[in-house]
């Protein structure tokens, strides 16, 4: 059976072209990178020249950029150094629809002596700027706000919040995880201070990540240990994988325009023939500010884990929320903040699409979708269609 993969904003393939830049890594230029022979100078040299495309994607300089082991990393790495560069502010500004790998921190700060707010959203998951500058004070240490949501796709204003935040001071931290490859980011027209990326969200390995520090931005590092990454991130590099990710980015900028417009044409077409052939299907998210890969579509009256099961069945990847939650039958945090009704948010399917995808694979889930509706609703006790109808 083929596997139709349609989950993208979980993880994504490893592009063939970062695979073979790779390879010999690992078992041909094996050197230490900080050894003073050329046999490992010659790998510090490749990881120059990685750095170099990082920064390039980012409009940075390469002495902005730091190799973590994930996004995670780098958003804690982050939120921490502006904490203990800031000994005196005991305010973390963040939102309620952050990763867990900034939500799930900022919770932890509110429980050991820190205050923290979540900016709300609307119901296309849209963000509460007003709320956001009221509760900016002179005690706040850092604001973190992600440039677009893993589950419903909608992109934050981060050049004009993070302008706004820089004028007063206040450090400026942005999960770009989602965005980078999908949409266009230079941080010199921005007041970003420090960013995060994951390698595996734009076709590199996992393992991987980067935080963008900018220059004269005060900095703590979480990993403290060797001279590496200029005294930043201690550890012997991960030599294969920052290769990896630096051919990512070289890729991502070739296929910003052309093939993201060819993505977004995809998403478009799913989504349109889902709304039209399934009644009662809504939209999750911002349909004007949305990343190009991506779809959250709530199902009415259906389990969504029962969805992602009778698809998988035909080779058919999506994830219902995101996929560090779909273990549990909770409805997602981030749904839960945009308001999505019950009904609807524990029906919700998000698609999240990649360069790989094929017009045939759109058609095949068209197709294969609607009846798989028609039968979980007709086993539904909530469904009634003479009730509901179509809407
Ligand atoms: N931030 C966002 C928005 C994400 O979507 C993810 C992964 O799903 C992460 C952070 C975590 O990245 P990593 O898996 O590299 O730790």
């Amino acid at each position: 059976m083929n596997v139709i993969y349609v989950d993208n904003n979980a993880t994504t393939r490893v592009a063939p072209e970062v695979f073979d830049e790779m390879i010999p890594y690992f078992s041909e230029f094996y050197g230490n990178p900080s050894s003073m022979h050329t046999f490992g100078g010659n790998v510090g040299r490749k990881i120059r020249e990685a750095r170099e495309k990082v920064a390039t994607i980012l409009g940075a300089a390469p002495e902005e950029i730091v190799f973590t082991s994930c996004g995670t990393e780098s958003d804690s790495t982050a939120i921490r150094a502006a904490v203990l560069s800031n000994p005196d502010k005991k305010h973390i500004i963040t939102t309620r629809v952050e990763h867990p790998a900034v939500k799930n921190l900022g919770e932890y700060f509110s429980k050991n002596g820190f205050r923290v707010t979540f900016v709300p959203v609307d119901r296309k998951g849209r963000l509460d700027i007003d709320y956001l500058y009221e509760n900016l004070t002179d005690d706040t240490a850092i604001v973190s706000i992600m440039w677009a949501n893993n589950e419903s796709g909608t992109i934050f204003p981060i050049e004009e919040l993070s302008k706004t935040v820089k004028e007063r001071g206040i450090v400026f931290h942005t999960d770009a995880v989602q965005a980078i490859g999908k949409i266009p980011i230079d941080v010199s027209k921005t007041g970003v201070d420090m960013l995060s990326l994951s390698g595996h969200k734009l076709h590199g390995p996992k393992g991987i990540g980067v935080l963008y520090i900018r220059k004269g931005t005060k900095f703590s590092p979480y990993i403290i240990g060797g001279h590496q990454e200029s005294g930043r991130r201690g550890g012997t590099e991960n030599v294969a994988s920052i290769i990896g990710i630096g051919k990512a980015c070289e890729l991502a900028m070739e296929h910003l325009g052309k093939e993201n417009t060819r993505v977004k044409k995809l998403r478009d077409k799913l989504e349109t023939e889902i709304l039209k052939r399934i009644p009662n299907t809504i939209i999750n998210g911002d349909p004007e500010n949305r990343l190009p890969n991506t779809t959250s579509i709530a199902f009415e009256y259906v389990e969504g884990e029962s969805i992602l099961l009778m698809m998988d069945e035909f080779g058919i990847c999506a994830s219902s929320g995101s996929a560090c939650t779909s273990g549990s039958l909770e409805p997602s945090h981030v749904l839960r903040a945009m308001g999505v009704p019950f009904t609807a948010a524990h029906g919700s399917i998000r698609f999240s699409l990649s360069i790989y995808n094929t017009e045939e694979e759109i058609d095949f889930i068209i197709e294969k979708l609607p009846p798989i509706i028609e039968r979980l609703r007709e086993m539904s006790p909530f469904w009634d269609d003479k009730v509901i109808g179509n809407r």
